[in-house]
């Protein structure tokens, strides 16, 4: 297998070292690219010898053999739900060889949700470093486009979140939370790459609010060095903007005056800040001076005059944000490098000054065995309001490997990877754009079933459904009923939030009172998943949710615009989400009350089941 690229651990890399560095990581890149199916055979070989002995192979017969064909015989392509009773064993403390042979270090919780609740992703220690490898790729390939990134620093905003304590005693968080968390990031040698203007103490600090506020100061003091910025996803650095906004006059005061407000309690925070905050009352005046303007047009550019690109992903539901990405921008570049889950890193993007609509991913064959199935439009993978079903033999059958996938063709991803999972569907849609060598790469579609997403929350129809029908209990006193709805995600409020529109049968003597809406919207979110009632009540990173009563015939008026367009009268469905800006104007204009829900929805850290760690 092509070996990785070594990561230095020279504190004083100079150029040459850092060139002949970035050469050996493209190199790597050329290599595994140019025999995709070598290395894929490779990994699956070392996957299945590693866990010859696991149970779940076992229980499908494969005792040890790891000849592919075999295994894609007798291993079923599965959902999370196949996995959740082993999942729960190795939750509740069962430390035999289930999945994997070498011990489950801890739960990655993925934002995707199975009956209202975190997915739980079993990982292994030695997935970190997989995960580094993947991160250790990104900027020898943006230097090929922007050099000098070296000589100054990132501003990046990057949080923990909150984690919990299964059982049987493993940690559950999220992804990028372990990630921050272990050695790799916290003792990562020098890297002129990795250097950045949030001090490792301000990321790591478990309150959001001080951790924004002290990433923030840092990042204004250090203005002049900053050549990109960016946060994970494009949510998360818009929401950095929003935070800038609220709290510019208390930041210039730090700045002109050298002192850190005592707002920030957390002692290591304040030490590490202090480290970089000086009395500069030009720079504290230079803020106030662009930050008091009324428009906020380039507000990146004026605060940060050297940066040369936004680091953000902008693809998927994310590119909902593009539009006030460039409004703040200024039309700065939108970089999206990489594309990864909780169950796996994949790949990145290896041309990242393209447009945000041409964004393709390589998928690295070194970091799992990935396997890709045909997306018809009527398979069920396309079928949103229908949970998806298990694939019949046939269909297990059409699954093809990374070297055969075909261009323009579309596949949802499979994986089977170190930590523990076969023949695992993803949920995400991909389509073959082109080729890096003999690898393919892909535009990320979309995630299957999701209709709504702000953040990291992704709520499909069927739970939306769900979430109406039991706010509309609350209708019944007054005799009214609801004919129709849909719904919208709302991202030109910051933070975004989610609108329902709502038609209803009424009763005419028996008025509704505001206050019974805002009733409806808070049974809605209630009833939500727990990633969302997390961005509501304790991210902040989504705003109240609102029920829109549209006037009588309303939803007549959207069928004749959809037949308009072409959709056939007799299939015609009422869409339970819409994203076409000329329908939600159409239902925009005929709004006769807007609600909002008067408070946020109920969510405590961890499952249901469990206690939460800080408590
Ligand atoms: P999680 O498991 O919570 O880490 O979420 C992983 C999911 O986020 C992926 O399966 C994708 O649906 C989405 N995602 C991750 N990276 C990207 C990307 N670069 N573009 C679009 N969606 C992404």
């Amino acid at each position: 297998m092509p070996e990785a690229p070594k990561i230095s651990h020279d504190h004083t890399m100079s150029d040459y070292s850092l060139t002949q560095k970035n050469k050996n990581t493209l190199q790597f890149i050329e290599d595994v690219t140019s025999s995709p199916d070598q290395v894929q055979n490779r990994v699956l070989t070392e996957i299945l010898t590693q866990n010859a002995n696991v149970e779940y192979l076992k229980r499908h017969g494969l005792y040890g053999n790891a000849n592919r064909d075999t295994f894609k015989k007798l291993i079923p392509v599965i959902t999370y739900d196949d996995l959740q009773h082993d999942v729960t064993r190795i939750a509740n403390g069962d430390k035999s060889p289930i999945l994997s042979s070498h011990p489950i270090s801890e739960f990655l919780t993925s934002s995707g949700t199975s009956g209202g609740e975190r997915k739980l992703m079993p990982t292994i220690e030695a997935e970190l470093g997989r995960r580094s490898l993947l991160y250790s790729l990104l900027m020898p390939v943006m230097n090929q486009y922007v050099p000098g990134l070296d000589k100054g620093k990132g501003m990046y905003f990057l949080f923990i979140k909150s984690e919990s304590k299964t059982p049987g005693g493993l940690v559950a968080r999220p992804v990028l939370t372990s990630y921050y968390k272990s050695s790799h990031f916290q003792q990562r040698p020098y890297d002129p790459y990795t250097n950045y203007t949030s001090p490792n103490e301000t990321i790591l600090c478990p309150d959001s609010y001080q951790s924004m506020y002290s990433q923030m100061l840092c990042g204004l003091c250090l203005h002049n060095e900053v050549l990109r910025v960016g946060a994970v996803f494009a949510s998360g650095f818009i929401r950095a903007i929003r935070f800038l906004e609220k709290n510019w006059t208390t930041l210039c005061h730090d700045i002109r005056t050298g002192t850190l407000n005592p707002i920030i309690t957390d002692p290591s925070v304040r030490e590490a800040v202090m480290r970089v905050l000086k009395p500069d009352p030009k720079l504290s005046e230079l803020i106030e001076y662009e930050c008091s303007k009324k428009s906020w047009q380039g507000i990146i550019t004026s605060l940060w005059p050297n940066t040369k690109y936004i680091d953000v992903i902008v693809t998927g539901t994310m590119s909902q944000y593009i539009p006030t990405l460039d409004y703040y921008g200024n039309g700065l570049p939108l970089v999206c490098t990489m594309y990864a889950s909780s169950e796996c890193y994949f790949g990145l993007n290896l041309n990242p000054l393209c447009k945000p609509s041409e964004v393709s991913y390589t998928l690295i064959p070194t970091m799992a065995y990935f396997e890709f199935l045909p997306v018809h439009r009527n398979n069920g993978v396309t079928n949103s309001i229908s949970k998806p079903k298990s694939l019949s033999d046939k269909e297990q059958q059409e699954l093809v490997d990374l070297a055969d996938v075909k261009l323009g063709h579309e596949y949802e991803l499979v994986v089977t990877t170190y930590a523990g999972l076969y023949r695992y569907r993803v949920g995400d849609l991909l389509k073959v754009s082109g080729f890096k060598n003999k690898s393919p790469q892909f535009n990320f579609i979309c995630r299957k079933n999701v209709a709504l997403s702000i953040d990291s929350d992704k709520t499909d129809e069927v739970e939306l459904h769900k979430a109406v029908e039991n706010a509309i209990s609350h209708l019944i006193p007054f005799d009214a009923t609801l004919n129709e709805y849909t719904s919208y995600a709302d991202t030109t409020t910051i933070p975004g939030h989610y609108v329902i529109f709502w038609e209803l049968g009424l009763n005419e003597t028996t008025p509704i009172p505001p206050s019974v809406f805002e009733d409806c919207c808070l049974a809605i979110e209630e009833s939500l998943n727990t990633v969302y009632r997390q961005g509501r009540a304790s991210d902040k990173s989504i705003g109240p949710l609102e029920i829109k009563i549209v006037e009588n015939g309303t939803f007549d008026k959207l069928m004749d615009y959809a037949i308009s367009l072409g959709a056939s009268i007799n299939q015609y469905k009422t869409p339970r989400c819409v994203k076409f800006a000329p329908i939600v104007e159409l239902l925009n204009s005929r709004v006769v009350s807007s609600n909002f829900s008067p408070k946020c929805p109920k969510w405590i850290p961890g499952h249901k089941q469990w206690g939460n760690m800080n408590n």
